[in-house]
């Protein structure tokens, strides 16, 4: 396989293990500065996103828990309305059994069994006084519960208060209650108290009141108490604010909620204040905060989780721009022309290559495309295709798509630039499979021959050359061998001549004059064939005169190509080196480049058998004192000694097809140049074959 159809295979697998079918242009140009934009951009939107999305669940958390407070608040103030009607109820029941105690038959006695019994069911009751007159106290009976109530403070030392409050019941003729006061006892301790006078009327006359003491702390604690929810706090105060009593124990807790209930009472106005305090941390109060928070946690999640992800996207599709541009970038360096066709024969991308080998831009081309009709037997015509071979070109194409065993072997065809120049192109043709290993298309590789054809060319010509010329160089050998060996036959014919006519010179018979006569002609035939042979031999050795004044590098350069075709074919490593300031000799050019010919040609027939591994070739030419050293090296069989002994022989060979005179003329063209060809064994194996050159 040659160079240009490994890079031609390797873009085509490249393209087939990317499935990619073609790369948009704008790829190419994407700078860091479009990104940083780019994901500045992002990064604002992602903190905006963020910000809103903490607004919108802190808003909710918050709203939830302002729900929950309502909540709370609410039943607060249902509570404190259920316990103001509980104590109203209560206060009219409490009345009706005074009002009981007080009929017609009652007695003193009766009076006192009866009233103990209701200060003993009722504990918000703390004394019960029969009086005749406003002031005046009948009997009096107190709360079993509190037997020494006005034991600090007499009851006589609190008279105006309830006398006042009666002269009001009095006026009124209905029950009246008085202000609350202090009513302090033993110990430092006091009680809240307030007094209900209860006018006595018998046959349309007040004859009398009954005085009840309720006890403020009492009336919470028996009417509302066992109603009173846990963690609430229930209590009278004045309407300033001021507490007057208070039942049940708040506990402590971060969040207070208050609520105020006006006791309306004939003769007085109590409110009721309730207050509650929530426990334990406010940060989830019920299920509903908890859910929201809970949801605001997962979704936050998500978006977190989205933005990390959108991270590794970006990075990803940054990556990807780059190999991608990457191999766009490897595309457009190429020397091999590139072209995609889509299933229906129309061009969808081309590489700079492709249109530097074909003269069209690459919108030229497309657009071509764009406007033709496919071909109904194959795809449709190229502007690069010779006019006549449209068709042939088109049929090659379609039977290349349909047999796809061969479709890996180049075809030769020619193209027309768009200057009219025509080129000699390799094509190959693969089809083109995406990522889901779907045919998308064909993709068709070329590579220009022009190039390779010239050298193709030059290197046949100079082969030609150089053939007819080591067939001239055989022949004068030949030539100059055949005069050496008939030289001395001849001269042995001339001197036997010359011999017998000295022998024939005392004869003086007819005879011997005649063979005097013929011996004289041998001698002059045999003088005549030696002058021929010596202008044959010096026709042969007059090629002085074509001696010229030649580089030592310059005779490598002329047999390269030659050297480099057959290295190529037989797979061997040539190497050259030259050494370093070589003066010019003066020779034959041409007789020299075929020593060196002819020995490059046996060192690279001695390796045919050694492993491809070992297989070197080196030509050097060095200065050695006055003369210019060449060497050429092989890695090739060697020379046995037997084969040593004759090497030089004209027509010794060890070779089927040789002639056996390559060496015996190397070495006398040497000669003739004042040289000396030799030969030497290299170790570990090979041969090495120098010869020198003087300086003139
Ligand atoms: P031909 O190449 O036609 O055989 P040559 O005169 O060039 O004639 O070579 C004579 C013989 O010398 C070859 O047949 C070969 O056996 C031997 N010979 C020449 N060069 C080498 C070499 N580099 N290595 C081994 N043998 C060689």
């Amino acid at each position: 396989m040659t160079t240009a159809d490994s890079v031609v295979n390797a873009t085509l697998t490249q393209h087939k293990v990317a499935g990619i079918e073609w790369l948009p242009q704008r790829m190419r140009s994407h700078g860091s500065l479009a990104w940083a934009i780019l994901s500045g951009r992002r990064g604002t939107l992602w903190l905006l996103l963020f910000v809103l999305v903490t607004v919108m669940l802190g808003t909710l958390v918050w709203l939830a828990g302002r729900y929950e407070a309502s909540q709370v608040q609410e039943k607060l103030e249902r509570d404190a309305g259920d316990a103001v009607q509980d104590i109203r109820t209560a206060l009219t029941r409490n009345l009706q059994q005074m009002q009981a105690l007080q009929n017609e038959s009652a007695t003193g006695v009766n009076w006192i069994a009866e009233s103990t019994q209701l200060l003993r069911d009722r504990r918000e009751l703390l004394r019960l006084e029969w009086r005749d007159s406003a002031v005046n106290v009948m009997w009096n009976v107190s709360s079993p519960y509190q037997p020494r109530l006005f034991s600090r403070v007499t009851r006589a030392q609190l008279q105006s208060d309830v006398v006042q409050t009666c002269s009001l019941a009095r006026r009124a003729s209905s029950p009246i209650y008085s202000v609350s006061y202090f009513l302090p006892q033993e110990e430092g301790s006091g009680q809240e108290v307030m007094d209900l006078c209860l006018p006595l009327v018998t046959s349309g006359r007040i004859t009398g009141y009954l005085v009840a003491s309720y006890s403020l702390p009492n009336m919470l604690s028996d009417l509302v108490g066992p109603q009173l929810a846990r963690g609430q706090e229930v209590s009278f105060t004045e309407t300033d604010g001021t507490r007057l009593a208070m039942h049940g124990a708040a506990r402590r807790g971060s969040r207070i909620f208050t609520t105020q209930q006006l006791l309306n009472l004939p003769g007085n106005t109590l409110v009721l204040r309730m207050d509650s305090r929530r426990t334990g941390p406010d940060l989830f109060p019920n299920v509903l905060t908890a859910l929201v928070t809970v949801l605001s946690i997962a979704l936050m999640s998500v978006v977190v989780m989205l933005g990390r992800d959108m991270r590794r996207r970006m990075l990803a599709e940054r990556n990807l721009a780059d190999a991608l541009a990457f191999r766009k970038a490897m595309e457009d360096s190429l020397i091999t022309g590139l072209q995609a066709r889509d299933m229906q024969g129309h061009i969808r991308y081309v590489n700079p290559a492709f249109c530097e080998m074909v003269g069209y831009s690459s919108e030229e081309l497309l657009d071509n495309q764009a406007d033709s009709e496919a071909a109904p037997h194959g795809p449709p015509s190229s502007p690069y295709w010779p006019p006549e071979k449209v068709d042939e070109i088109r049929l090659g194409i379609t039977q290349r798509q349909s047999s796809k065993a061969k479709l890996r072997d180049g075809v030769e065809t020619v193209f027309v630039r768009k200057d009219g120049r025509r080129l000699p192109v390799l094509m190959f043709v693969a089809p083109l499979i995406n990522a889901l290993g779907e045919q998308t298309g064909w993709m068709s590789a070329f590579v220009d021959l022009t190039e390779q054809r010239r050298i193709e060319e030059m290197s046949r010509a100079s082969q030609e050359r150089l053939q007819a010329t080591a067939r001239l160089a055989t022949v004068g050998e030949m030539a100059s061998l055949l005069s050496h060996e008939l030289n001395q036959p001849l001269a042995a014919i001339s001197s036997y001549a010359s011999g017998s006519l000295n022998m024939l010179e005392q004869s003086t018979s007819a005879l011997g004059a005649d063979l005097r006569i013929a011996m004289t002609r041998i001698a002059e035939q045999a003088e005549r064939a030696g002058k021929v042979i010596k202008s044959v031999h010096n026709f042969v050795r007059r090629r002085e005169g074509q001696r010229e004044q030649v580089d030592p590098s310059a005779l490598f350069e002329a047999v390269m190509p030659l050297v480099n075709l057959q290295a190529s074919k037989l797979e061997v490593k040539v190497q050259i080196r030259v050494g370093q300031a070589l003066p010019q000799v003066w020779c034959d050019r041409t007789m020299l480049e075929q020593v060196l010919l002819n020995l490059v040609r046996n060192g690279m027939q001695a390796m045919a058998l050694v492993d491809v591994a070992l297989r070197q070739l080196s030509l050097e030419v060095e200065r050695a004192g006055e003369s210019v050293l060449f060497s050429v090296t092989d890695c090739g069989v060697g020379i046995t000694a037997e084969v040593a002994q004759q090497l030089f022989e004209p027509f010794f060979t060890t070779k089927l097809e040789g002639m056996g005179l390559g060496l015996s003329l190397c070495r006398t063209v040497v000669e003739q140049h004042g040289g000396i060809l030799e030969f030497e064994r290299r170790s570990p194996q090979g041969t090495i074959f120098r010869f020198s050159l003087p300086l003139r």
